[in-house]
C-alpha cells in the first residue's frame, strides 16, 4: 500500500512542479453571480450558468414537483424498468426547441458524446475533428478506435484537405462506401469564445458526403431565436446529421442531449452503450431542463438574454486593453457578439495560476484554465459572464484585471 501512494505521491509532486496541480474548491452557497468559500463571499466568473437558471425558482419547483411525483431516483437503466414520464416530456420539447424530429437525453454531455460516437463509428470509419473540440469528443473519437485525423482550429482549408484524404480511404465500391466519415465540431468554443464557420463546414461535408456533428455545448439557450442555438441562427440545423449539447450550463439543469432523425435516435437507443448500461439520471433532472427550455423561449428567456449581452458588450470593451496582450486580441472579432466566454490568454502556467490568486485575493473567482484542458504554455483567465452579473460586477471585474493583469510586466 505505502508504494501505492508513493507512486501517486510522486505523479503528484511532478504536477504541482509544472503548475499543472488541480484542486476542489467546496462552495457552501447556491450557484450565482456570488458564492462563498471558506467562510468569505467572492464574486464568481467562473460558471456556465449563463441565464442564471441553476438557483431559478421555476426550475427549483419543477425539480421539486418531479421528486414528489417520482421519487428521488430512476431506478435503473430506461431501458429495463421503464422509462419515466419526464424524460420523454423532456425529449418532445427538446426536439421542438431544436426543431428535429426526434431527441435523446443522457446523464451528461460528456456520455452523450460518449455513447453516440461509439455508437456510430467503428475502426473501419474516420473521424475529423477540430483542434479545439471538447474532451469528451476526443475521448470519444479515440474509443470508437475510428481513423482520427485533427484540422486546424476553424481552418476550412485544412478541413478539405482531410476530407479529401478520407474521400479516397472510403473510396465506393460495388456501390457501397468502405467507410463513414464523421466531422466533429463546436458552434462556440468552450475555452475561446469564438464560433465555428458553421455555413462553410456544412458545405464542406455535403460536398465529400460526410456526416457532420455540432455540439453546442455554449450556444444552446443563448443564441438564435429564442436560444434555439447557432445552427437554428444560421439556418443549418436540417443539414447536421447530429446535433448535440448539454442541459448544464445555460439551460440550468443537467445532462446531455442529442437531436436529429427519429432514426438517429432509435439506433442510440439500441446501440449507445452509455445510454443502454446506465442507470437513468434523476427525474428531477428532467423536470428542471425541461423548466429551463421553457423559460429560455419565454419573453423572460429574451430579457435575460438581452441582459447578458450587455453584459457581454461591457466586458468586451472595458477589458479590451487587458485582452489585447495576447492571442485573444484577434479572436474577439471572430465571435458573435454574444459569446460570454472571454478568454484572457497568458500563456504561461505559473503566470495565469498568479493571476487567480491575486483576483481572489481581491474577492474575484475566475478560473486559470491550463493544459490538459487547453494546450500547454496557452494557460488563460477564462472569465463568464452570466445574465445575473450587474453593470457593477462587471466594472468590479474590469478595474481589477487592469490592475492585476496589465500591470504586472
Ligand atoms: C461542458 C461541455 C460538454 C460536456 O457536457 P456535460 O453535460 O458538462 O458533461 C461537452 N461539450 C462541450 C463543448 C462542453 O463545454
Amino acid at each position: 500500500m505505502t508504494s501505492f501512494a508513493d507512486e501517486l505521491n510522486q505523479r503528484l509532486a511532478a504536477l504541482r512542479g509544472q503548475n499543472l496541480f488541480r484542486e476542489l474548491r467546496r462552495v457552501d452557497s447556491a450557484p450565482g453571480p456570488r458564492i462563498q468559500i471558506g467562510g468569505r463571499t467572492f464574486l464568481n466568473f467562473s460558471s456556465n450558468d449563463y441565464l442564471g437558471l441553476a438557483n431559478h425558482l421555476a426550475l427549483k419547483t419543477a425539480a421539486i414537483q418531479a421528486v414528489e411525483r417520482f421519487g428521488a431516483g430512476a431506478g435503473a437503466s430506461r431501458l429495463i424498468c421503464g422509462s419515466l414520464a419526464p424524460f420523454h416530456e423532456l425529449e418532445e420539447s427538446l426536439a421542438a426547441f431544436k426543431k428535429t424530429e426526434a431527441a435523446l437525453t443522457f446523464a451528461t454531455g460528456y456520455v452523450a458524446a460518449l455513447g453516440t460516437i461509439t455508437a456510430l463509428l467503428g475502426k473501419d470509419d474516420i473521424i475529423i475533428l477540430d483542434k479545439l473540440v471538447h474532451a469528451c469528443i476526443v475521448d470519444a473519437a479515440r474509443l470508437s478506435g475510428a481513423k482520427l485525423r485533427v484540422f486546424d482550429h476553424n481552418d476550412l482549408n485544412d478541413l478539405e484537405d482531410k476530407l479529401k484524404w478520407a474521400d479516397k480511404l472510403a473510396k465506393v465500391e460495388n456501390g457501397k462506401r468502405k467507410a463513414e466519415i464523421l466531422v466533429v465540431t463546436e458552434s462556440i468554443f468552450s475555452m475561446d469564445g469564438d464560433a465555428a464557420p458553421l455555413r462553410e463546414i456544412v458545405a464542406l461535408k455535403e460536398k465529400h458526403g460526410a456526416w457532420l456533428m455540432v455540439d453546442e455545448a455554449h450556444a444552446t439557450g443563448i443564441l438564435g431565436e429564442n436560444g434555439r442555438g447557432r445552427a437554428d441562427e444560421l439556418a443549418v440545423g436540417s443539414q447536421i446529421e447530429i446535433q448535440m449539447g448539454t442541459l448544464g450550463k445555460a439551460l440550468g439543469a443537467s445532462g446531455g442531449y442529442i437531436c436529429g432523425s427519429r432514426a438517429l435516435i432509435d439506433f442510440l437507443v439500441n446501440r449507445a452503450r452509455s445510454f443502454i448500461f446506465s442507470t437513468a439520471p434523476v427525474p428531477a433532472a428532467a423536470a428542471a431542463a425541461m423548466a429551463g427550455i421553457q423559460l429560455a423561449q419565454s419573453s423572460e428567456g429574451e430579457r435575460l438574454r438581452n441582459l447578458l449581452a450587455a453584459r457581454i458588450h461591457q466586458c468586451r470593451a472595458g477589458v479590451a486593453p487587458v485582452s489585447n496582450l495576447k492571442a485573444a486580441g484577434d479572436r474577439r472579432d471572430a465571435c458573435p457578439m454574444t459569446s460570454a466566454i472571454i478568454p484572457l490568454i497568458l500563456g504561461d502556467e505559473s503566470e495565469a495560476m498568479t493571476a487567480a490568486v491575486k483576483l481572489r485575493e481581491q474577492g474575484i473567482f475566475v478560473p486559470a484554465i491550463r493544459y490538459p484542458t487547453v494546450a500547454r504554455a496557452a494557460a488563460r483567465l477564462r472569465v463568464t459572464l452570466t445574465s445575473a452579473h450587474s453593470a457593477n460586477d462587471v466594472s468590479t471585474l474590469a478595474k481589477m484585471l487592469e490592475q492585476i493583469v496589465n500591470r504586472k510586466s
